[in-house]
């Protein structure tokens, strides 16, 4: 069980509440994809078996050239075997869904799009300066249908500013009525150094409260578990059989390789690395032979942590069955520390221990009281 993430780093433009790693500079387009390859080359031996996902990311890889998307999956090609791959997601956002974009995404190979539309509304869009507007919203699903892809997904943010409560309860509607077997819906949060945080210490507009958040979660939860989309992990609802198997290998803690800049990789046991979060160190490091990158070891602890807080946002939860007794006896003793004060917040059956969806929101003190010293 692995997976292959691909970080494409480029976007048309920034969008104001961002902090991913791309630049709006596509000069560096071509070296950058070169990289890309020679990176998916030099590393193959890292999974030990063949993948059974593989996922673009980004930036948006919706925005690469034909020539240079065609490169990638040539050198994917080359370098693993890909017969037992399962799932094949792609990072779109609406403006990019062109029919040439969408048939050569599917001739490629591509199985699942996941496009950006994050608010149906024009006055969202543009507050959070996306590069689509409301009509490509509509319009994205219908396309990417024409073009044969049956599993789509689909992105929204709740938490905007301005936005109110019946235009958010307009945009789920308007989500459902898309059809699509998957959805996650991101709160918005501000990070410091956006353009939106700047936007907000200036008084252009406020930012949401705590209240106003969760009002919008908790409606997101019950529309779409009445709609039939499973409410699976805090950001992700999927329609029966229709779960993101990339990131479910993800969150179980499997291995994944991850090429291209700020692409992180774990070996599904202790070691987790990854690519500088720079455009042109990243290009200098693969063409030398001398790769920047950065690494962690972890503990078994840390691990068991890490259980602990995925888990935690999942419907599974987690299991601390196999883990060693000694964190058996303390993660007892935490659950019991936990239910004496709020009793039924924790739901445990057996090893296994999770929590009522509608408490995901609000689970950091859960997630802090369980984690293990
Ligand atoms: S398209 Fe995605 S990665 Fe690019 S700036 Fe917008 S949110 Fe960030």
């Amino acid at each position: 069980m692995s997976g292959i993430y691909i970080h494409i780093p480029f976007c048309k433009q920034a969008c104001s509440y961002c902090d991913f790693h791309f630049s709006t500079n596509l000069k560096l387009q071509d070296a950058l994809v070169e990289a890309i390859c020679l990176e998916l080359t030099s590393r193959a031996a890292y999974l030990e078996q063949p993948p059974l996902s593989i996922y673009f990311g980004g930036g948006s890889p919706s925005i690469l050239s034909s020539r240079n998307l065609s490169k990638i999956f040539d050198s994917l090609h080359q370098s693993f075997d890909l017969s037992e791959i399962n799932e094949i997601t792609f990072e779109s956002n609406p403006d990019d869904h062109t029919s040439e974009n969408l048939l050569l995404w599917k001739k490629l190979g591509v199985s699942r799009l996941s496009i950006g539309i994050q608010s149906f509304i024009d006055r969202d869009l543009q507050l959070m300066n996306r590069a689509h507007d409301a009509r490509e919203a509509e319009q994205c699903v219908t396309k990417a249908r024409d073009a044969g892809f049956e599993h789509l997904t689909i992105d929204l943010i709740y938490g905007i500013p301005n936005q109110s409560f019946a235009e958010w309860k307009s945009n789920i509607e308007a989500a459902i009525k898309l059809g699509t077997d998957h959805i996650s819906a991101y709160c918005l949060t501000i990070e410091p150094k956006t353009a939106m945080a700047y936007q907000i210490r200036t008084g252009l507009f406020n930012e949401k409260s705590d209240e106003e958040i969760e009002q919008e979660f908790l409606y997101l939860h019950q529309r779409l578990e009445e709609a039939n989309f499973m409410h699976y992990e805090i950001s992700n609802f999927a329609r029966p059989g229709h779960l993101a198997q990339h990131n479910q290998n993800y969150w179980s803690g499997k291995k994944y390789l991850g090429i291209g800049p700020a692409a992180h990789s774990f070996d599904g046991n202790q070691k987790r690395s990854w690519n500088v979060s720079n455009n042109a160190l990243y290009i200098k490091g693969i063409k030398t032979n001398d790769p920047n990158f950065d690494f962690e070891v972890l503990t078994v602890r840390d691990r068991y942590n890490e259980e602990i807080i995925t888990g935690l946002r999942r419907k599974d939860g987690f299991n601390f069955g196999t883990w060693e007794t000694s964190a058996q006896e303390e993660i007892l003793r935490n659950i019991e520390q936990i239910t004496r004060t709020q009793s039924e917040v924790i739901q445990c059956s057996g090893s296994n221990v999770a929590i009522h969806p509608e408490k995901w929101l609000v689970a950091d003190h859960l997630i802090r009281a369980l984690m293990l010293d």
